[in-house]
């Protein structure tokens, strides 16, 4: 075992850890758990723990059906809302292999981030990212189901009194902050019920990982408060949806920001610039894993700051990146706005990688940014500026995944083809659906 291994081990002896929930994710990014019995870690660090992956989403076929969970050492957390008299859990995040070759399975969203990783590694870059996801939290009914009805009625950067979920909101930080999180900034957002809580930027991998563990984080917290915590992209109609942007910048092998040039206009250097210009240049295929549901594409609608044109800005948020004001000089960064937190994050930030190490690679050079609100744009004038439209449905998002060969091999031929027949397939079941919009509007009209 390696001495990080150890370290859990004693970490679990000391705490008295009675179960340890290894976890991994589907390739729709819900996180699935295999218990064990804590006594247990020692052979999953040595061997492995092995499962049946037939029943998992995507996964593989039943024929081909075991797997192996290896635990990586770096994620233990002690799960803060499970301690109680009966003992205390931990989680671990594994990565997944594949019982016949041994090999990494090509189905593990986690291996296809690390595999995106080995390229900027290879580059001479290791890659940060800061995600700020924005989440709604509603009313139970009585039967604990959840509603659209928000718990208050603050707007952005409100305070109590009007904020009253902001006691909910205090415990998840604590219990963000217990699993390990630096909690960076939280706020209310713009519309009602709608929060958004930021953390810490780190490595790729951890920051993908950290998106996993929020969610659940806040999912439970907000249950013991009887709220419903959402990380849908629209739940309600006609005001904001959340997004959840996602910071990102390269270091290089000394250690400093790759991104900065201190004698550019924007402070970025050819090498963000070429990023840049690769993301831009992939949107519409990143679009499909990054906007993945059926409801993504009521966000990514202009009017409530959610992206819809490809074009770059260093001020205004109707851009698909933005260059942020950095705090400190060396931290220039670009703000990637179109992803939502319905998006599996190893996928999302896999793709986001390639595509800006592609243009990184090809010495892509970035178009003008765009100052102007493009949302007020006619077609014209965005002809005219160059300007594309991200792709307005799941369906249009997927034939573009598909159009995108730099894309589309990033995530594997395993994982694209499971992936874009689930969409394709819960596509066309949202395709032949009648709704509720319908419904009012013809019913009673023919
Ligand atoms: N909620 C907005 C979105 O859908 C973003 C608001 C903001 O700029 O933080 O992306
Ligand atoms: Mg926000
Ligand atoms: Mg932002």
């Amino acid at each position: 075992l390696t001495s990080a291994e150890e370290a859990v081990l004693n970490k679990i002896e000391e705490k008295e850890i009675d179960f340890l929930r290894l976890q991994f994710t589907d390739i729709l990014g819900t996180v699935k758990n295999v218990s064990v019995p804590a006594r247990q870690a020692e052979k999953a660090f040595a061997d492995g723990i092995y499962f049946d992956g037939s029943s998992i989403e995507g996964f593989v076929r039943i024929q081909e059906s075991d797997m192996r969970l290896v635990p990586d050492s770096d994620t233990f957390s002690i799960l803060p809302w499970r301690q109680s008299e009966e003992g205390a859990s931990a989680r671990m995040i594994c990565d997944v292999y594949n019982t016949s070759t041994g090999e990494p399975f090509d189905g593990d969203p986690r291996y296809v981030l690390k595999q995106a990783l080995e390229r900027a590694d290879e580059m001479g870059y290791e890659v940060n990212f800061a995600p700020e996801p924005e989440f709604f939290m509603f009313e139970e009914d009585e039967d604990g189901r959840a509603t659209t009805e928000t718990a208050d009625y603050g707007g952005y950067f409100d305070l109590a009194p009007k904020d009253l979920a902001s006691d909910v909101r205090r415990d998840i930080i604590y219990g963000l902050e217990d699993m390990g999180f630096e909690i960076e900034a939280s706020h209310h957002e713009v519309a009602r019920g709608q929060y958004e809580i930021n953390f810490e930027y780190d490595d790729a991998l951890a920051t993908a990982d950290n998106v996993g563990t929020f969610r659940t984080v806040v999912r439970a917290i907000a249950a013991e408060h009887d709220l419903h915590a959402t990380f849908m992209p629209k739940p309600i109609p006609k005001i904001n949806g959340s997004g959840m942007h996602t910071h990102m910048s390269l270091m290089d092998e000394s250690g400093e920001n790759a991104f900065h040039d201190e004698d550019d206009e924007f402070n970025l250097s050819a090498t963000a610039h070429s990023f840049l210009a690769g993301i831009l240049e992939h949107a519409p295929a990143i679009t499909a894993v990054a906007n993945p549901t059926v409801n993504s594409y009521k966000r990514l609608v202009p009017g409530y700051e959610a992206p819809v044109y490809v074009a770059w800005s260093d001020r205004n948020r109707s851009a698909l990146v933005r260059k942020p004001a950095a705090r400190v000089p060396a931290a220039s960064r670009i703000e990637l706005r179109s992803p939502d937190p319905s998006c599996n994050p190893y996928l999302a930030f896999a793709v986001m990688i390639h595509a800006g190490l592609d243009g990184v690679e090809r010495d892509l050079e970035t178009p003008d940014p765009v100052q102007e609100n493009i949302y007020e744009f006619d077609e014209a004038k965005r002809e005219e500026y160059g300007i594309e439209t991200l792709p307005s449905n799941l369906g249009e998002a997927v034939d573009a995944l598909e159009d995108d060969e730099a894309i589309y091999s990033a995530l594997g031929d395993h994982i694209a083809s499971k992936f874009v027949e689930a969409k394709r397939q819960e596509f066309e079941e949202y395709l032949i659906d009648v709704s509720e919009w319908e419904l009012d509007r013809y019913l009673e009209t023919f």
